[in-house]
């Protein structure tokens, strides 16, 4: 068989079960979820490896559930999803009428993009509603294969996972498979912290900073997480930090949630800001630091 290789963008309004249905999909042939920032596609959440294939999923995180908000997310990741996508896996929840978002309707149906129609919950419908739902959203996108699911029974997910194969294209893998399976969690936990200062520091900031996980306690119920954040230099150090600790803060209580959502579980977090002089420059801290050199 030669390998198969795509971008799987799951999408759709809030609460209709795109994650409980991507759990099921990337869960039960458990590779790997990140939550790491890419440079030239969107965030990966998803990312299931065998032999034969490599399948990216993505969710939309952060639908902010305001009207006015949730449209202009909709229709931002839409673009997005609809310029990287191989598939496009829309969730509707059953009875869900497309009413609201139109325009990312028209936008779907313009696209080329092979798209998959997961009609979730039905175990809360029967046969009469699933089939007149079936047929309004078919004729809605006719060009869409639409499967009846429960992401939550797990019931029928396998039909659409095998479409899902089916539509994949003919590729190598975009993700090194060794490297991701081997990838332990504190790396990725590490990296979310490193994405928050991306988004919240200017200039050489981000660039002279590393993130260091000194603990990662799994307690159950919460997970302990101990990090370092190192500079280059105690000037830096203050900027991190920020007046009054602020700008250190907003840093650690955005990467917590996401850690939150990313692991599944609560999280809590400690970080310090460490200066450890010029490390970019030395080898071997770089070394230390999990750099080639
Ligand atoms: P998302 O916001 O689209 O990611 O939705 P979630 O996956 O977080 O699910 C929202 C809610 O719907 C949760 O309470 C799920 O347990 C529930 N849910 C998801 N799939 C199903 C399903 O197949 N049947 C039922 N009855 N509930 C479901
Ligand atoms: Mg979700």
């Amino acid at each position: 068989m030669t390998h198969k290789s795509g971008f799987v963008n799951i999408i759709g309004s809030p609460n209709v079960g795109k994650s409980t249905l991507m759990n099921q999909l990337v869960g039960e042939r458990l590779s790997i979820i990140t939550n790491k920032a890419q440079t030239t596609r969107h965030r990966i959440m998803g990312i299931v490896n065998t032999d034969d294939y490599q399948i990216v999923y993505s969710d939309t995180p952060g639908i902010v559930n305001s009207a006015y908000e949730l449209h202009d997310s909709m229709m931002r990741f839409v673009q997005t999803a609809l310029q990287d996508a191989d598939i496009l896996l829309l969730v509707i929840e059953i009875g869900e009428k497309n009413l609201n978002h139109l325009e990312t309707l028209d936008k779907i149906v313009a696209s080329n993009v092979p798209i998959i129609i997961a009609m979730n919950k039905i175990d809360k419908s029967d046969e009469e509603k699933v089939k007149s739902q079936m047929a309004f959203w078919k004729e809605k996108i006719p060009r869409a294969d639409i499967f009846p699911i429960s992401a939550l029974h797990g019931f029928n997910v396998d039909s659409l996972f095998n479409r899902l194969i089916e539509l994949l294209p003919v590729g190598e893998p975009f993700y090194d498979k060794e490297e991701l399976t081997d990838k332990p969690l504190k790396f990725f936990v590490s990296e979310i912290i490193r994405e928050k200062i991306f988004l919240h520091y200017k200039k050489e900031i981000p660039y002279a900073s590393e993130v260091e996980i000194e603990s990662f306690k799994d307690l159950g119920h919460i997970i302990h997480i101990d990090a370092n954040i190192m500079v280059e230099r105690p000037t830096q150090k203050g900027i991190i930090i920020g007046h009054m600790g602020k700008a250190l803060k907003r840093v650690g209580t955005e990467a917590r949630k996401d850690m939150e959502v990313f692991l599944n579980k609560k999280v809590f977090l400690q970080m310090h800001v460490k200066v450890d002089k010029d490390w970019r420059s030395k080898k071997t801290r770089l070394k230390y630091y999990g750099y080639n050199t």
